[in-house]
């Protein structure tokens, strides 16, 4: 496999407009990005002008990135129990589906809520309305949600593959959802992906449950935290406590070939953290 082949890359910052998200991936030979679609810790934003929308489709460099995707902002809780909340959680997550479909991007990547006390089956009942209601208000937007995997942090949920299945299940328009698996929140909410056989029984855990046709992304990310912690801290490929198995597998295994994977590890202006990591991570396909 050559470089060029694998879809992968990182996170990219917005800051000076969303089309310079493109020239930063492409500084590191990203072949694949996740971008915010506005700040991530603001409710709402005015909206796209014609000028950002054309910087970005336009963009000389756009098709060198084979692979370019949404994240939602972090205060969005379709879950949420306030009442306040869930109309911006709702109206937000419409928003920001509208501006990624503007930039034609594939599907936003969401964390799909905590439920706050109500309990894990209201919860997950309220994230399905809450998506429909979403879905209701944007009809024609053709960019999917991505439920994410998290790592069950308080009483977030998508911490079992079960709970996403039972969402894309209660769902009315289950077409318009797909998943991303982030391995760094796996491994913190209890799934071994810690040697060869492990990642392979989680994956196809995966399947059985979920199905790897819904697997749209991969976020990349070592561990800080142990297995089974439920504590969502990101580390550095190779530095945390998941070891190199299961990126390996991630990175050779051609059923993600197609799998856009992306890097939310720590890193400074000058990306050179990401360098080291996509590095690290190029090396585990070449030594196959
Ligand atoms: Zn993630
Ligand atoms: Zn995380």
């Amino acid at each position: 496999m050559t470089k060029s082949e694998v879809l992968l890359g990182a996170h990219m910052s917005i800051g000076g407009g969303v089309h310079t998200a493109i020239e930063r991936g492409c500084s590191i030979q990203c072949t694949a990005i996740q971008i915010f679609v506005k700040n991530n810790m603001q409710w709402f934003a005015r909206p796209l002008t014609r000028e950002e929308i054309r910087a970005f489709l336009e963009h000389r460099q756009r098709r060198e990135l084979r692979s370019i995707f949404a994240h939602a902002n972090y205060l969005i809780n379709p879950a949420a129990t306030n009442p306040q909340f869930l109309t911006n959680s709702i109206r937000a997550l419409a928003e920001e589906l509208t501006r990624a479909d503007q930039l034609e991007l594939p599907f936003l990547v969401l964390h799909p809520g905590a439920h706050l006390g109500a309990g894990e089956e209201a919860g997950l009942d309220k994230i399905a309305k809450s998506i429909d209601s979403v879905f209701r208000k944007v009809p024609k937007v053709k960019t999917r949600i991505a439920l994410e995997t998290t790592a069950g942090q308080g009483s977030c949920l998508g911490h079992r593959f079960e709970q996403i299945a039972h969402i894309i299940k209660s769902v009315r328009e289950p077409e318009r959802l797909c998943v991303c698996l982030d391995t760094a929140h796996v491994f913190a909410a209890g799934y071994d992906i810690g040697s060869e056989a492990g990642v392979r029984k989680t994956f196809r855990e995966f399947n059985r449950l979920i199905g790897l046709k819904h697997l749209a992304a991969i976020h990349v990310n070592d561990s800080k935290t142990p297995r089974g912690s439920r504590v969502d801290r990101h580390e550095h490929i190779g530095k945390g406590q998941i070891g190199l198995d299961a990126f390996r597998f991630i990175m050779t295994d051609r059923r993600f070939r197609k799998i856009p994977k992306v890097l939310e590890t720590p890193k400074g202006k000058e990306m050179r953290e990401d360098v080291i990591n996509l590095r690290k991570l190029r090396a585990l396909v070449e030594k196959k």
